[in-house]
């Protein structure tokens, strides 16, 4: 499993590389050119902490055929009070779940 960052959304604000608790992510380039990378792919255990504190929908989590997803990805855009969680696969949406942060496992 994995993550996957479009260069193109990210706006190089580090948050990522910040709270990533394995330092999997680098930032390189500098000013308008300062980029999120992934280094470390096969390190990654998921724990969907980047994708969560992006500002900016930039990174997405690989959902690989180990664990059923064949190809889709997830992404979170958070919010004060709830958290939207969309799976994706070939450009469409196959399902959403939103999250209400202060009641945890429940939706
Ligand atoms: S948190 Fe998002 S926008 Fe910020 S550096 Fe990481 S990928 Fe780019
Ligand atoms: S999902 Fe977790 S372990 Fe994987 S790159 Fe993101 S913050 Fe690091």
């Amino acid at each position: 499993m994995s993550i996957r960052i479009d260069p193109a959304k990210c706006n190089g604000c580090g948050r990522c590389a910040e709270i990533c608790p394995g330092n999997l992510i680098q930032m390189v380039g500098s000013g308008k050119d300062r980029k999120a990378q992934m280094a470390y792919p096969d390190e990654c255990w998921g724990c969907m902490s980047c994708v969560k504190v992006c500002p900016v929908q930039a990174i997405e989590f690989y959902i690989g055929s180990d664990i059923g997803g064949q190809g889709a990805s997830l992404t979170a855009a958070v919010s004060k009070k709830e958290i939207d969680w969309t799976a994706c696969k070939d450009g469409c949406i196959l399902q959403q779940i939103i999250t209400e942060r202060q009641k945890a496992n429940k939706y």
